[in-house]
């Protein structure tokens, strides 16, 4: 567990959140400030700063993309987007790797 991080501190219970779906390597739960009716965010347990960090363990990056087929099963999702923000110029406010996992509104592509 990294000190400071907010999703550690999340995983671990010390901060509440509302718990969408859990397993061995992952930790789902509601976005505070969700921008679509379904939004839940899906962390690995293990602190990852980002997708690159969590590309290095692919046994790690393989647990949240089973995870986010785990989540979508269980919320019974067939459509859905899923975003991983990089970088604070992107958007990335925090360093612990986290899935956006959004739907049930239209979506356009490309994204603005
Ligand atoms: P990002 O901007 O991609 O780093 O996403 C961070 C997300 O975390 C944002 O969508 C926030 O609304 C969400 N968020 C921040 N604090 C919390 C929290 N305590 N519980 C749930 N979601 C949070």
């Amino acid at each position: 567990m990294a000190t400071d991080c907010l999703f550690c501190k999340i995983v671990a219970g010390e901060v509440p959140s509302t718990e969408v779906y859990s397993d061995e390597h992952t930790y789902a739960f509601q976005d505070v400030n969700p921008q679509a009716p379904t939004h839940v965010l899906i962390v690995p347990r293990e602190h990852y700063a980002d997708v690159v960090d969590l590309g290095r363990d692919a046994g790690a990056a393989a647990g949240l993309i089973a995870g986010i087929g785990g989540l979508a099963e269980k919320l019974g999702l067939e459509h859905f987007r899923t975003v991983l923000n990089t970088g604070s110029e992107v958007g990335q406010s925090v360093f612990h790797v986290h899935a956006h996992v959004l739907a049930g509104r239209p979506m356009g592509w490309p994204p603005g």
